[in-house]
């Protein structure tokens, strides 16, 4: 990945900072990406990227804002000159039964994990494009087979599988590759405020007995990201300790 520059969405904490150290210990120039509040986070990670001898900017934008959006990445462009991998990372959830769901949580959900995708693929794709580059999209397990409570995630991360399937076929002929990274349980903030009775249930039901650790989803990204996996495009694939679908 020497030289190559990566953007990583929502990398100032689990699964994103992940991928990011992961990106700097292979020697990519990495552009981190959250929102105005995770700051302080984005420089933390600025800075260990930086102590393992590799180069990285952050980025402050709402991915659900395509102004914003356009903004990072033109600063991206006269920052690091080029752009050859795309990771749509950022996400969020809000949990209700659709019976209580208000319009919001809908709403927002949508924006930030489904929009969020369009927004920063829409704008990055010429750069990526012109280096025959890399997209990588975080779905997840519950895109696949859904999940209590979360009608607005799972129809957002369902969408995210259905628009890389749909982008590959377009930029497959521009050498361009885009795959989905459909994780099951991760140990992040976003698993871990989970009701103690659900881990152990979810650890039940997998194989592997366990949650997933951040870096084990960021070698997998690595992965679709290199050389290596230049013949894989518009596929999905599952990193869950073997959770049935
Ligand atoms: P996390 O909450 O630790 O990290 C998500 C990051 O996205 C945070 O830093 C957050 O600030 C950022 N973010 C939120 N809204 C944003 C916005 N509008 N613009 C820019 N950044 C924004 O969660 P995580 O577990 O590391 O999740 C990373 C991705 O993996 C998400 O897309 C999530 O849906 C997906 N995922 C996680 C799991 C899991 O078990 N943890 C499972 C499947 C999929």
């Amino acid at each position: 990945m020497e030289n190559k520059v990566v953007l990583i969405t929502g990398s100032s904490q689990g699964i994103g900072r992940a991928i990011a150290l992961k990106f700097a210990s292979l020697k990519a120039k990495v552009a981190l990406n959250d929102i105005f509040s995770q700051e302080e986070n984005l420089k933390k990670v600025k800075e260990e990227i930086e102590k393992m001898g590799a180069q990285a900017k952050y980025y402050l934008a709402d991915v659900s804002n395509f102004e914003e959006v356009k903004k990072m990445i033109e600063e991206i462009q006269k920052d690091f000159g080029r752009l050859d991998v795309l990771v749509n990372n950022a996400g969020i959830c809000a949990d209700r039964t659709l019976a209580k769901m208000t319009r919001e949580e809908w709403q927002k959900v949508i924006d930030v994990d489904l929009t969020g995708v369009f927004n920063c693929t829409k704008l990055a794709l010429p750069l990526i494009i012109a280096n025959q580059g890399k997209i990588i999209n975080i779905s997840s397990l519950v895109g696949q087979r859904g999940n209590f409570g979360q009608t607005n995630y799972a129809a957002a991360k369902a969408g995210v599988i259905g628009f890389t399937k749909a982008l590959a076929k377009e930029v497959g002929r521009f050498g361009v590759t885009v795959n989905a990274v459909a994780p099951g349980f991760i140990e992040t903030r976003l698993t871990e405020k989970l009701p103690p009775e659900v881990i152990e249930t979810v650890k039940k039901f997998t194989p592997l007995g366990r949650f997933g650790k951040p870096e084990e989803v960021a070698h997998l990204v690595a992965f679709l990201a290199s050389e290596e996996a230049n013949f894989i495009t518009g596929t999905v694939i599952n990193i869950d300790g073997g959770l049935p679908l």
